[in-house]
């Protein structure tokens, strides 16, 4: 099995319901097992060592004010092919996007803009370990 890094942003953790509607489908609907969550809330320095692929981008800033904002839950989740089946689940990085092509996906249902898109998924084998490790430090 495979094992990945789900992020339930601060977006999202400001509606109860829709954190608990997310966790259902991970589970029930995707069959993702969730082998680890934490709740847990980040400094802007851990915000920026998270996110240090994106240092200097244009949108660095918004997205470290952003994850810095309020709490995230983090889960392990654990399945065959768990990093894509998840990155699948959440769909493109832009929900505006996402919904223009008319998909049910996390971020075309629950997403806010470019920034606030409520879902974060590790993006391969050795992305997921060192987020993993990041998160469950
Ligand atoms: P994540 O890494 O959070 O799973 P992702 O892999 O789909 O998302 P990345 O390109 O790694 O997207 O960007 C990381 C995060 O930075 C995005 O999830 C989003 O919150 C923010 N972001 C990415 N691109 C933009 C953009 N063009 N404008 C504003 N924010 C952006
Ligand atoms: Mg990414």
């Amino acid at each position: 099995v495979e094992a990945t890094l789900a992020l339930l942003k601060p977006d999202l953790l400001a509606d109860a319901r829709r954190v608990q509607a997310v966790e259902w489908e991970i589970r029930e609907r995707h069959g993702l097992a969730v082998a680890g969550r934490a709740e847990l809330m980040w400094t802007r320095a851990q915000a920026t060592a998270f996110y240090a692929e994106h240092h200097g981008r244009p949108f660095q800033g918004r997205l470290v004010g952003y994850m810095a904002s309020g709490p995230l839950i983090a889960l392990a989740l654990a399945g065959p092919r768990a990093i894509a089946r998840w990155r699948a689940a959440m769909g493109a990085t832009r929900p505006a996007v996402e919904r223009a092509n008319a998909t049910a996906s996390l971020r075309a249902r629950f997403g806010l803009t470019d920034t606030r898109n409520s879902f974060h998924g590790s993006d391969s084998p050795d992305t997921a370990r060192r987020e993993l490790d990041f998160t469950y430090e």
